[in-house]
């Protein structure tokens, strides 16, 4: 699935938006599970080999 690569390689991601308990809003993709990284920045990590 061309959305599951999409994920892996973080080039795009299904946001959807959760809610905690607290009422505080976050995103969360809805494919990967992988929370919305808000640290800021652009920084591309490359992993080599593996
Ligand atoms: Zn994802």
């Amino acid at each position: 699935m061309l959305g599951k690569l999409m994920c892996k390689l973080n080039l795009g991601h299904k946001w959807h938006v959760e809610r905690t308990e607290d009422g505080t809003r976050y995103r969360r993709c809805t494919r990967c599970g992988k929370d919305e990284d808000d640290s800021g920045g652009s920084r591309l990590i490359m992993d080599a080999g593996g």
